[in-house]
């Protein structure tokens, strides 16, 4: 376990020695480079279109850029300048305990996969800079984070929390449904009983075909779905819309996410290419 970082982003000595074991190799560096720069500049010219799209987010959404199944060296060759990226995504707990601990702790880790009880206060409690958990869907899970993170010896921050809603209604996907008492009464569970978390906002993943219909005059009803979600939900909790954040677009439609007011897409294969099987993926 590591001592808590006393301030700063500075990497500590051991996040230097662990990181050594890392190799770069020049040319995958100058891709992933390449690649994030791209989405950067694509993400900018959301907010010069004209006519501005009407429920642009009041600033540049945050970028997770999401880097399951790839291996450790790409996320700290992100994280090293010229990129110095900071917000990496993560889908599952064993990966992201074995990356975290080899890279530095200047990094902030959002854990975006299906999350399972049983190993949602391990995630919280021993991941060290473990930013965001951004599948949160039951008061049982909301609870077993809570106490890991009060058991963390990292931190004594609260674990920022989404709450995922389905809303495309599609069986395979997890998450509340978007106007139901479940969400107001899960979002007024961490509120008010999970004094270790704090509700940053809503995720979704959305319709696969909802995004390759996605156009400039066609939007995505996934993305208007959770904007509207937000804002009924901050109504009824008494709360500014804006404190509770919109975490939605990936890949294939952040673009269209933005549009509705996103304030954190997730972009994985845009910037890492296409991911291999889990079975044969290596964080070494
Ligand atoms: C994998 C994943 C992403 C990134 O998807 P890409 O299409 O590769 O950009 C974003 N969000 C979640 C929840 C994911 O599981």
């Amino acid at each position: 376990m590591t001592t808590p970082s006393q301030s700063s982003n500075e990497p500590q000595l051991d996040d230097k020695i662990s990181s050594m074991k890392i190799p770069i190799n020049p040319q995958r560096a100058s891709t992933l480079t390449t690649n994030l720069e791209h989405i950067h500049s694509r993400i900018s010219s959301v907010f010069s279109q004209q006519p501005p799209s009407a429920h642009l987010p009041p600033s540049t959404p945050r970028l997770v850029a999401v880097s399951k199944l790839k291996p450790a060296s790409d996320i700290l060759t992100l994280h090293n300048p010229p990129t110095s990226h900071t917000h990496f995504g993560e889908n599952y707990v064993q990966e992201l305990l074995e990356k975290s601990r080899l890279l530095p702790s200047s990094i902030k880790w959002h854990f975006i996969g299906g999350l399972q009880s049983n190993k949602a206060t391990q995630l919280a409690r021993d991941v060290p800079s473990l930013w965001a958990v951004e599948s949160v869907d039951s008061e049982k899970k909301a609870t077993l984070l809570d106490k890991g993170r009060a058991q963390s010896s990292n931190t004594t921050e609260p674990l920022r929390v989404f709450i995922q809603v389905n809303t495309s209604g599609e069986e395979s996907k997890s998450g509340v449904s978007p106007d139901s008492e479940e969400l107001v009464n899960l979002a007024k569970h961490i509120r008010d009983k999970c004094e270790h978390l704090h509700l940053q906002g809503l995720m979704t993943i959305g319709a696969i075909a909802r995004s390759k219909a996605t156009t400039p005059e066609t939007e995505n009803e996934d993305f208007i779905c959770l904007r509207e979600t937000r804002d009924k939900l901050a109504q009824a909790l008494g709360i500014e819309e804006a404190s509770l954040e919109l975490s939605m677009g990936m890949s294939e439609d952040f673009e269209g996410a933005i549009r509705q007011g996103s304030n954190e897409v997730r972009i994985g294969s845009t910037i890492f290419g296409e991911r291999p099987a889990k079975k044969d993926a290596k964080v070494l």
